[in-house]
């Protein structure tokens, strides 16, 4: 069966960013409409998506960075591709898809460790592409929003925040995730063609949620 229009929008943005708060804010607005909606994250909850939170991302086992980057291309494939949940499923049925996270995150946080060397970074991005092959041919978001917080914020957030810690919240290396995805934004838009929106941040949950409210509304008209 083919897809109708319906949409695939990506949140993303650095931990502590305010993802989950923007997507229950938004999933509140849309649920009222009459549009069938369906919101996913990456990592997923699926077994793969399982198996980085629990045994990777959560420190319990390190690892070369590789095997998080692969498994991840791995956790996205089957998040696109999967017959029962899968997001091709729901576009097909008729919902409009949103996602927190998708590969523009593996290539920051995959890749940010090669900074300052941009150079190296950069070739860590076309690596990460490529390892996504699959997934960026199989399905590319209609739109990425990137919501842009600076760092400093970021941390205050999450240590207010109570829930299981990421390896990735640390200052230093968010300062570099946050570099990287400057990086990786460009090469999405100038060499995928890719439709990314920015938005800032560093604002009250609600006015950030006006933003991102008209944003969508006008991808889900077109
Ligand atoms: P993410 O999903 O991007 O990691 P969260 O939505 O969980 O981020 O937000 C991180 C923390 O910051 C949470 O405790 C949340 O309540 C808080 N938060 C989210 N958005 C804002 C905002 N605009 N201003 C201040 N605090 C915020």
């Amino acid at each position: 069966m083919e897809r109708r229009n319906t949409k695939f929008i990506v949140i993303e943005g650095i931990d502590g960013a305010g993802k989950s708060t923007q997507i229950k804010m938004l999933q509140d607005v849309l649920d009222k409409q009459d549009r069938q909606c369906y919101f996913t994250r990456e990592a997923t909850d699926g077994p793969i998506g399982s198996i980085l939170r629990n045994t990777y991302l959560s420190g319990n086992r390190k690892c070369d960075e590789r095997v998080i980057n692969i498994l991840y291309a791995a956790d996205r494939l089957d998040h696109i591709t999967n017959e029962t949940d899968g997001i091709l499923q729901y576009l097909i049925n008729g919902f409009d898809v949103f996602s927190d996270r998708y590969y523009l995150s593996s290539m920051a946080y995959n890749n940010y460790m090669m900074l300052p060397d941009v150079d190296k970074l950069t070739d860590g991005i076309y690596n990460t592409t490529d390892m996504n092959y699959v997934n960026m041919d199989l399905l590319k978001p209609d739109l990425t929003i990137y919501i842009d917080l600076d760092p400093k914020n970021a941390m205050s957030r999450l240590k207010s925040r109570d829930d299981d810690q990421s390896i990735y919240e640390t200052e230093e290396k968010l300062q570099k995730i946050h570099e990287a995805y400057d990086i990786a934004i460009d090469i999405l838009w100038n060499e995928f063609d890719e439709k990314i929106i920015r938005v800032d941040g560093n604002r009250s949950a609600e006015e950030i949620h006006q933003d991102i409210l008209k944003i969508v509304n006008e991808i889900l008209e077109d």
